[in-house]
């Protein structure tokens, strides 16, 4: 998916409490005000970050009667890894190294931009009647932020089970089980369902911060009951954290070691300065370079880099 504004930060007004913060995240339309609406929580003004978890949209349940579904036509990314994930639905991947990819629920679509890639998302013409699903970007360290583009589809990843509480990990580990996603950095990425009234304890690291977002029904964690739309993050030090299911529940925990690094995000771009910034831009809109090469089989034309602001990029920290 692509940030179709210049700066996707949203205002996100942080409710805080001595040990968690609660990220209300804003509505975008994806595609302009006509297009899809999803609701994104990271960056926020204030936290911009969990681990390198750098972008966080979480769409539906969407019913597509009538509806185009999702087009969002070929565009850049440098810099980072896309972590496309659905619980309803489907989504069709193209991208500039050829790739042509179909996602479903329980399936993880990886794309790792390195130094330049493009692609297109798009609801494919066979299509279920709902679409829900949860759009992560995670931001490459400086040593591997020019490592070569790739994509990986993930059809197979580790399940856990216990009691009434169901993991399915995207990347990092969970308990050890362990995604054969490739990470650049200390992460984790999981989605969890629990019964109806289930509670259950799960192993988390001290040393990472985390984040939970519902994406159906309730759960009660850390003194906050939590409903679909706000990300809560958790902080660091914890050595397990305790989910308690109201209706059966559906959420992703994000985490990671809390990025050192400070980032420029602008657009569909990660960099370290301004000046990266303008040099993708740049080879975006004339593509004399080849660098983010071609998309093909998407009925429609390529999106426009916005105007770069008037004032020079500033590098930003995790938080502010
Ligand atoms: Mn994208």
């Amino acid at each position: 998916m692509s940030s179709l504004e210049a700066d996707p930060e949203v205002p996100g007004p942080a409710r805080a409490s001595s040990e968690t913060e609660l990220l209300e995240g804003a509505p975008v339309a994806l595609g302009g005000p006509r297009g899809m609406g999803v609701v994104r929580t990271l960056p926020s003004r204030h936290r911009r970050m969990v681990g390198a978890w750098c972008f966080l949209d979480a769409y539906g349940p969407h019913d597509l009667t009538g509806s185009a579904g999702m087009r969002v036509g070929p565009h850049p990314h440098i810099g980072l890894q896309t972590v496309s994930w659905l619980v309803s639905g489907e989504i069709l991947h193209r991208d500039s190294l050829g790739h042509r990819q179909e996602i479903r629920p329980g399936r993880l679509n990886l794309m790792t931009a390195g130094r330049g890639i493009s692609h297109s998302e798009e609801t494919p013409p066979v299509h279920g009647a709902v679409l829900q699903g949860v759009q992560l970007w995670v931001a490459l360290p400086g040593s591997d932020r020019d490592v070569a583009p790739s994509f990986d589809h993930h059809a197979d990843l580790p399940v856990l089970t216990e009691g009434g509480l169901t993991a399915t990990v995207l990347m990092g580990d969970v308990a050890g089980a362990a995604s054969p996603a490739r990470c650049y950095t200390p992460l984790v990425g999981a989605e969890i369902t629990l019964a109806a009234g289930a509670t259950s304890r799960l192993p988390l690291r001290p040393d990472f911060e985390y984040a939970i977002l519902t994406l159906d029904g309730a759960v009660t964690v850390a003194a906050t009951t939590l409903t679909p739309g706000p990300l809560l993050y958790l902080g660091s030090g914890r050595a397990e954290l305790s989910l308690t299911a109201g209706p059966p529940a559906r959420l992703m925990l994000l985490g990671g070691e809390p990025f050192a690094e400070k980032l420029v995000m602008w657009w569909n771009f990660v960099g370290r300065d301004h000046d990266d910034i303008v040099d993708a831009r740049r080879a975006w809109e004339s593509d004399d370079d080849g660098r983010f090469g071609t998309v093909h089989g998407y009925a429609g034309p390529p999106i426009p880099a916005p105007p770069m602001p008037i004032t020079r990029l500033v590098p930003r920290g995790r938080v502010r």
